[in-house]
Parts: structure tokens; sequence; C-alpha cells
């Protein structure tokens, strides 16, 4: 009954919500496609996932130009003509912000072949766009307790470009992550890591992966499959600033067992702590002093509070 009561709390916030599709705002439950959309069909939407966060000086949404520019390379990657230029639909994300009275929020950018004509071939399709946001605080199990996640090395390769292009951020990767993620979820982890098809590490099914040893931050290149993260961009860029000494190579899996620290990054998870993989604890077990350190940094950097990098990433709404 709670839970029905719960659910109904959601609904009813969710219906005075708008969503932008193609140029205009329209009400969350009228925010519809048809069955026959192409992308749908075949996976053929690229999209991007962005934070909005509360500061101390307003609203502020983190690195939108470089999200943007990453949805136009993805675009430029499937041959897919997004119909907008870079900066109208960041006009369109700041405009949909403004429409839903929300001060946290996940925004979800997409552009996707429509209904036309059927079959493996998108271009005949029309190219829609829509941006809809939604609070969203907990993605990984124990975001908002704060405990670490508990991760197993999937047994499903990560997509590589001989198949696929993974620079592009495209709905149909995501078949991918989903097989890994579940498949974690059901063997009673919080994450899966995925190796590309020489056995090394690439990232786990929608975020970036580092690694501590012997004081020294490591994350796989992406020539190795990883996605080109922002948020890992972000913590390389604060390495660099707070002089922690880094290196971008390859991870064998064995050193992700034998390392001091381990963290995941993304738009959705932020910077996460991993304490355990495939039943091994990570160092001792507990949240490690570097991870903690750019953690508490970047969550500064996102709510304003650093001089230097909240001015240089955050836009105000
Ligand atoms: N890898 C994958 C597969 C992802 O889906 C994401 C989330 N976009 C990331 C890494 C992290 O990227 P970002 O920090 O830009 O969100």
């Amino acid at each position: 009954m709670q839970s029905e009561a719960k659910s109904m709390l959601v609904v009813s916030t969710m219906t005075e919500r708008k969503i932008w599709m193609d140029g205009s705002l329209v009400n969350w439950d009228e925010a519809k496609i048809h069955i026959l959309t192409h992308s749908l069909h075949y996976g053929t939407g690229v999209f991007e996932g962005i934070r909005c966060y509360k500061t101390i000086n307003g609203q502020a949404v983190f690195r939108l130009p470089e999200h943007i520019q990453r949805l136009m390379d993805s675009g430029k990657i499937y041959l897919m003509d997004l119909q907008y230029s870079k900066d109208q639909l960041q006009e369109a994300v700041i405009d949909t912000i403004k429409a839903n009275e929300i001060e946290e929020c996940y925004i979800r950018l997409i552009a996707y072949y429509g209904y036309g004509k059927m079959g493996v071939n998108p271009l005949p399709n029309k190219v829609s766009v829509a941006i809809a946001l939604w609070k969203w605080d907990e993605y990984l199990r124990g975001d908002k307790q704060n405990y670490g996640a508990r991760i197993m090395i999937s047994s499903w390769a990560r997509i590589d470009s001989r198949s696929m292009p993974v620079h592009a951020k495209a709905t149909a990767n995501y078949a991918n992550s989903a097989l890994a993620r579940v498949e974690a979820l059901k063997s009673g982890f919080d994450e899966a890591i995925m190796l590309n098809a020489n056995g090394m590490v690439v990232e786990a099914s929608a975020e970036n992966i580092f690694i501590v040893k012997d004081n020294i931050l490591i994350t796989p290149p992406v020539a190795s499959g990883a996605l080109n993260g922002i948020t890992r961009d972000s913590i390389l860029t604060l390495a660099r600033e707070k002089r922690i000494p880094y290196e971008i190579r390859d991870i064998a899996r064995d050193e992700l067992y034998l390392a001091d620290e381990v963290f995941l990054t993304g738009t959705a998870a932020e910077v996460k702590s991993v304490v355990e993989i495939d039943n091994r604890p990570i160092g001792d077990g507990k949240t490690g002093a570097i991870t903690q350190r750019l953690k508490i940094l970047f969550e500064s950097v996102v709510h304003g509070e650093h001089k230097k990098f909240s001015k240089k990433w955050l836009m105000f709404v």
C-alpha cells in the first residue's frame, strides 16, 4: 500500500513535467512516439546523459558544451543528421530545465530515427530529438548511503570497434551494457566490468574505471574501447591540477584484484568507490584516500564551490 502510494506520488509529479520534442515542450504523459519508430527496432539512436546541479549561485549544468559535442560526434559517426546546431541543442536543454521545476536533475537528450520506412537502413527516416529530465540520486545501489560498490567481471566482452563504433554513445551499445548489468545484478553484485576482446579492462556497463596502485591513478585509454567519458576527463584534469600522478594505459584483470583503490566515474554514477571485485576486497575493503579526495573535489566543482573549475565547467540556467 505504502509503495503504491509512493509510486502514485512519482507519477503525479511527473505529469506536471514537460519534455522537449522537436522544438515543442509537451506534457510528460503526452511525450509519445509511434510503435514503428525505427530506432526502437534497430537501435539506431544516439544519446547523452547530462547533470544539472544546485549550486551556491543557482542551477547549473555540468559541461554542457562537451556533452553536446559528444552527441554531434555520435551523429557524425552514424551518418545521422541531428537537425539542430550545437547552440540550438544547448538552448533546448536550458529551456527544458526552465520549463520544469526541479533543482537537481539528470537530463537525457536523445536523437532517433522516427516512423517512416521499415528496414535496416535508417537514412530514409526523419531524425527526431527529445530532451527529458528527472531526479536520479541513486544510480548504483548504495549511492545514497555512500557505500562502496561490489562488482564482478562480466562474462560478456565489451563490444569493440571491429563490429560497432564504441566512441559513439549509441543506444545499440547498451544492449551489450544491459546484458552485463543484468548478469551482475542477478549474481548479487552492484555493477559489471567488461573486458575487451584482448582480455584487458575497458569500463563498466555505464561508467569508466580507474584504479590506484602505489599512489598512481590508472585508467584505460579510450582506444581500448572505453567511452570518452566526460567525468573521466574531469577526474584526469583534477588529478593534473592536484599533481596526483596518473597513467593512461591498459589494465589487466589481475591488476584490478591487486589495486589499492578502484572507482567508477559517470554522469549518472558520479564518482563511485568500488570495495570488492569478484569477491576479493580491494585494498582494505574501504574507500581509499585518493578516491575520497577526488570524489570530494569533484563534488565541490559540480556544486559551484571550486573557483577555477566551477567557472570553467558550469553553465548557469
Ligand atoms: N562508459 C559508458 C559505457 C557509459 O555509458 C558512460 C555514461 N555516459 C560512461 C562510460 C561515462 O561517461 P560520462 O562520464 O561522460 O557520463
